[in-house]
């Protein structure tokens, strides 16, 4: 993980990302179910199925836009799970997490909150780094008890 990824309080925004990448376009198509959107590098074109809402929507382009910055490459599970991770902690600040995290009842009220949809946020939730976790831990530790922290980790703080 990137000291990048890291950063406090920088919202990312997928969809200003997608418009800088101004040689792909952005359709709109019926695709198979399950699948929510598709890079095509011959094509230049990104298509997005019908029917999304707003954070899926959201969820889905910041995964595209992962696809085209990394180039094409042979589209393997192993592929696709970096990519998800990637597009997880651009979209999903730590701070913002913690903040709904702390507030939300379920998964889904969460990803609500982070304007996101659930399986985006669980692969965010799947794949902390140990300075995020201990991060979280402090966080919601705030909300209930004094759990003692005993990591090193402040940055930021
Ligand atoms: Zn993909």
């Amino acid at each position: 993980m990137s000291a990048e990824a890291f950063t406090f309080g920088r919202m990312y925004h997928p969809w200003g990302r997608f418009r800088d990448l101004a040689h792909f376009t952005l359709r709109w198509a019926h695709l198979p179910e399950g699948v929510l959107g598709v890079t095509d590098f011959d094509g230049k074109t990104v298509t997005l199925a019908h029917g999304l809402d707003q954070a899926e929507r959201r969820s889905t382009i910041a995964h595209e836009v992962e696809h085209i910055d990394r180039g094409w490459s042979p589209c393997t599970t192993r592929e696709e799970c970096q990519i998800e991770r990637a597009a997880a902690q651009k979209l999903i600040g730590i701070r913002e997490l913690g903040e709904a995290l702390a507030w939300a009842r379920d998964l889904e009220e969460a990803a609500e909150e982070l304007w996101v949809d659930v399986p985006l946020l669980r692969v965010r939730l799947q794949h902390l780094h140990p300075a995020e976790r201990a991060y979280l831990r402090r966080r919601l530790a705030d909300e209930g008890t004094d759990e003692q922290d005993t990591t090193s980790e402040t940055r930021n703080q």
